[in-house]
C-alpha cells in the first residue's frame, strides 16, 4: 500500500467501516432507497424518517461492501440524522463536490471538517463511486417520494 492510499484508508474511515453508526433496519420508513454501484458491488440501502417538520428524526442503513462504501454511508447517517430535507440537500451537494475535487465552498466548515477524511477520494476516480454511493441513494429516497416536500405529508387530511 503507498502513502497515499494509506492516506485514503484513514483511521476514521477504517472505524466507521468496522462499527458503522445506524446500521439495521427500518420498520415505517417514510422514505427508502436502494443503491448498488457494479463497479466495486457496493450496496446500500438506506432507510429515513422525516418528520410533519421536514426533518430527519431518524436515518438506517444496510449495506455491504467496500469499506470506502460503508464508512460514508455511515458518516452521512451520522451527519443528517436531525438535519432538515433542504440542509441534508445542501450537505450532499457540498459532499459530492468535495470527493470530485471540486470547490466545496457550500459546505459550512464544521461539515467540511468532518467530511474532510472522505476529500482523498478525489484522487481515485474508481473510489469515488464508492464513496458517492450512500449519498445518491440518499438523494433517491428523498427524490422518490415528494409527497413531504415542503414539510407537510400530502396524507395527513
Ligand atoms: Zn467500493
Amino acid at each position: 500500500m503507498d502513502d497515499s492510499l494509506r492516506e485514503l484508508y484513514q483511521e476514521v474511515i477504517l472505524d466507521h467501516s468496522k462499527h458503522p453508526r445506524h446500521f439495521g433496519k427500518m420498520e415505517h420508513p417514510t422514505h427508502e432507497a436502494d443503491g448498488y454501484n457494479p463497479l466495486c458491488g457496493d450496496k446500500v440501502k438506506l432507510y429515513l424518517n422525516v418528520d410533519m417538520d421536514g426533518r430527519i428524526a431518524d436515518i438506517k442503513f444496510e449495506g455491504r461492501g467496500c469499506a470506502i462504501s460503508q464508512a460514508s454511508a455511515s458518516l452521512m447517517t451520522e451527519m443528517l440524522e436531525g438535519r432538515t430535507v433542504a440542509e441534508a440537500e445542501k450537505l450532499m451537494g457540498g459532499f459530492l463536490h468535495l470527493v470530485k475535487g471540486e470547490d466545496a465552498g457550500d459546505l459550512g466548515e464544521d461539515d467540511r471538517e468532518r467530511l474532510d477524511v472522505m476529500a482523498g477520494v478525489s484522487a481515485f476516480p474508481m473510489r469515488v463511486k464508492c464513496a458517492t454511493l450512500a449519498w445518491h441513494t440518499m438523494k433517491s429516497a428523498l427524490d422518490g417520494k415528494s409527497a413531504l416536500e415542503g414539510g407537510a405529508p400530502a396524507k395527513s387530511e
